[in-house]
Formats: structure tokens, sequence, C-alpha cells
């Protein structure tokens, strides 16, 4: 209760504008997750690893923009790319050279042939579904319960389920994820909890012959972080091709913040898709999907036309290239490694010192704390996870000068290139205050 006063007092321009933005605005926001309790933070700018909001507080940027901001925040390079592709036009619906540059380094970075752009997330995730219904000529889909994949129907299912909605291990419920959401969509979804070969298995005998494919993300990365079991990605694509059935990663928040080439050169298995968005436009709307030849041959033969106004726009393109060639380079990776495992050691120190039994969890360029003692394998144990500490040490941070995103269970933070050790240590000593307070 204190920090939530604290929080209010540094922000009345925010409260002032979430007043008046209610009037036009449904919500008073521009998307429902930014309707946050206290209220939402109103942004004015953000410069290197900091942001500012409109009341001229300072914060180390972690939330990273939901993982997208891994550039940091107005970086030199993107800048420049941007600003000259706007000086030129930014919008033809034809394509222009630096999308061939683009799809040439996905395809060294990922080890797939062929690729397609589009404008967000949801968009990639959508076009992968329907891609596998093309190849494949099934309806059905395996999908991991707690998995987010974007607002599109087919995704919209089991995405943050209550634990009495769940029904048993053996088979969840597909518990309908939105309003709007039609049951004859979400009924082709077969639920599967992370890390469960087997159930995936029982799963395409029942259903064989009409199952297309498999949906998630390497590492679950909106529950927490749970990362894979050794063997369990391999495992997946083993048993999905043994039943002609195609497996898709979901990286459009594990992809370059896991490294250069995102959880599928991490953990070296190529999937038969991969989606990204979010960091690749280096903080322009981007989106890009990626197959092997036979997937997106089902592109090239006309089975699926892949469209949109606004794919592969100059600008959209202007910006992936100068991310990928000028900010997400090796040295980047290695000096986000660094600056990643000091986070950890010294967050992991604290839990130590404190005597409490909480996981730091840390993959990339991505990490968040776990508060509880026993290891995270699938949304089932992550269900169990007391958000109210997760809420509380969000606030401390913000009023500690660092921005998480405001509900803190569910996700992460994100080191940018351009953080360096002093912020990351201010995150390190905003925790150890969490900790003494309330252990
Ligand atoms: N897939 C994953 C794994 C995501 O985390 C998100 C967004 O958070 C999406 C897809 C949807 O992306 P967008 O919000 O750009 O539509």
């Amino acid at each position: 209760a204190e920090q939530q006063e604290i929080f209010l007092k540094r922000q009345p321009r925010s409260a002032e504008l979430v007043e008046e933005a209610s009037r036009y605005l449904a919500g008073g926001a521009t998307s429902s997750w930014q309707i946050a309790k206290p209220q939402a933070v109103w942004m004015s700018h953000g410069a290197g690893s900091k942001v500012y909001d409109v009341d001229g507080n300072e914060y180390v940027d972690m939330h990273g923009g939901y993982g997208a901001s891994i550039a940091g925040h107005a970086h030199p390079a993107i800048v420049a790319a941007v600003s000259d592709r706007v000086r030129r036009g930014t919008h033809f619906a034809q394509p222009t050279e630096d999308a061939i540059w683009v799809g040439r380094e996905l395809s060294r970075r990922f080890g797939l042939p062929l690729w397609r752009f589009g404008n967000s997330g949801t968009e990639s995730t959508m076009d992968a579904i329907h891609l596998m219904r093309a190849v494949t000529g099934r309806d059905m889909y395996l999908k991991l319960e707690g998995g987010y994949h974007g607002h599109h129907d087919s995704v919209q299912v089991s995405v943050m389920p209550a634990a009495e909605e769940i029904g048993s291990r053996e088979r969840p419920n597909r518990v309908t994820a939105n309003g709007g959401i039609p049951r004859a969509i979400t009924d082709l979804a077969v639920i599967v909890p992370f890390n469960d070969l087997s159930a995936v298995e029982r799963a395409l005998v029942e259903h064989r012959c009409r199952i297309a494919g498999m949906i998630l993300e390497p590492v679950m990365m909106n529950a927490g972080i749970i990362p894979p079991d050794p063997g369990y990605l391999d495992g997946l694509r083993t048993l999905l091709h043994r039943h002609g059935a195609l497996l898709t990663f979901d990286e459009v928040k594990t992809g370059f913040t896991t490294g250069p080439g995102g959880a599928t050169a991490r953990y070296g298995v190529v999937p038969d898709i991969v989606c990204l968005a979010k960091a690749l436009g280096g903080g322009i709307s981007v989106a890009a999907i990626g197959g092997t030849a036979e997937v997106m041959g089902a592109i090239v033969d006309g089975r699926y036309e892949q469209v949109g106004t606004f794919n592969g726009n100059p600008l959209a393109m202007a910006a992936a290239r100068a991310t990928l060639a000028e900010v997400l380079t090796d040295e980047t990776y290695g000096r986000l490694d660094r600056l990643a495992s000091s986070l950890q050691q010294q967050m992991e120190q604290t839990v130590a010192d404190a005597g409490v039994r909480w996981n730091v969890v840390s993959v990339g360029a991505k990490g968040c704390v776990i508060f509880k003692p026993e290891r995270v394998r699938d949304f089932r144990d992550f269900l169990g996870v007391d958000d109210r500490y997760s809420h509380a040490h969000w606030l401390v941070q913000h009023n500690g000068g660092a921005f998480l995103p405001p509900w803190g269970k569910v996700e992460q933070w994100l080191l940018s290139a351009q953080h360096d050790q002093a912020d990351i240590d201010l995150f390190a000593r905003n925790f150890r205050t969490f900790v003494a307070a309330v252990s």
C-alpha cells in the first residue's frame, strides 16, 4: 500500500492523461494490457537504456516493450536507417531491396531457406497455423497449455486458464481465452502441457491423421520463463514428423532475445516454421515467418496466399536491416551475456542471503524471478506462483527507477544492447530492497 502511494504521488500527469484519455480511447488506453493497476504510466520518450514518463521520471527500461526493445531506444544506427527511409518514401506495396538482405540474414541465422514478412506477432502465428493446414490438408493443431501466441482465433485458447478451469493433466480442458472467439475454431485445438512428450504422442495417436502440426514457444516466455527439458524440442520434431505433422516455433519473444538465431540456433533444433516479430524491427512494427522449402512451397505455388498491404514495407525492412546488421551483432550478444550473468548472480545472492527459496531464471537477455521454491516445468507448476510478490516487486522496482512490465507474474525483464553495468546494479539494488521488505 505504501509503495502504491509513492507510485501515485510520482505520477500526477499520468493520472490526468488517464482521465482525459478515457473520454476518447476505450478504457483510457491504446491496448487492453496497458490498463494497469494502480494506473497506466504515460510515456514521453526513450534514449539508450532509459525511458522517461510524462511526469519527468527516469527509468532503466527493463520492460523492453514486452520484449521488443532489445536494441534499446533511439539507437543511432536505427535512427539513421529509418530517417533515411522516411525521406525516400515509406510505402509502395512493392518490395524494396532491403527485404532480400533481411531474408538472407534470417536464413543464415535460423537455418530456414524462405521468408515472408508481416506486421505483428499475431499475423505471423496466424500465417503459421494456416500454412500448417494448407500443407498437410488437416485442420487440428496442438497448442501448449499456458502458451500465448497473439490474439487471432486459433490461439485464443488455454492462454491463462484458472486452476479451477483446466481439468486433469491427462486431458486438459480447452478454455476459450477471450470474448468473440468461436468454440467451432478452438475445438480444433488439442491442449498439451509443456515438457511432456508422451502427452503429444497420445494426442497424435488419438487424432491420427487429423493434426496439422504444433505451435509452441521453444522456451515458454508468457508464464515467467520455462526452458525446455533436454531432448524435448528434438523429440517433438521427431514425433510430429512421424505422424505427418509439422512443428512451428513461435519465436516472437525468444527470437533475438535468446541469441542471434533465437532458440532455434541455441538448442540446435530447426523446426518447419519459425515466427518472428517484436525485436526484429528494433522498435518498428515488423514480423517474419520462415519455413522449409516444402512448407513455403505452399506460398510459392499459391495454395496459401500470404498477403498484407504493409507486408515487407520499406520502413520496416530498413529498420530490420539496421537492427540485424548493426545492433544485434555477435559483439552485442557477448556483452548481453556478461550483463545477464552479472544480474543473475546478484539476484541469486540476494535470494540466498535472505534464505528465501525463489528461482531466478534467465535465458539470454530475458530473465525473471519465479516466486516459488520448486523448479517450474510447465504451466500447471507456474499457476502456483504467488502474484502478490510479483506485483509488489514491480512497484518497488518502479519507485526505485526501473521499469518492468506491469503484471510481473507472467512477464520478464529484458536487457538491451544499450544497457550497462550501472543499469543492472540499480535493478539488483531495488531487488535487495524488495527482498529485505518482504522476507
Ligand atoms: N507470440 C508470442 C510468443 C508473444 O509473446 C506475442 C506477444 O506478446 C505474440 C505472439 C503476439 O505478438 P503481437 O502482440 O505483436 O501481435
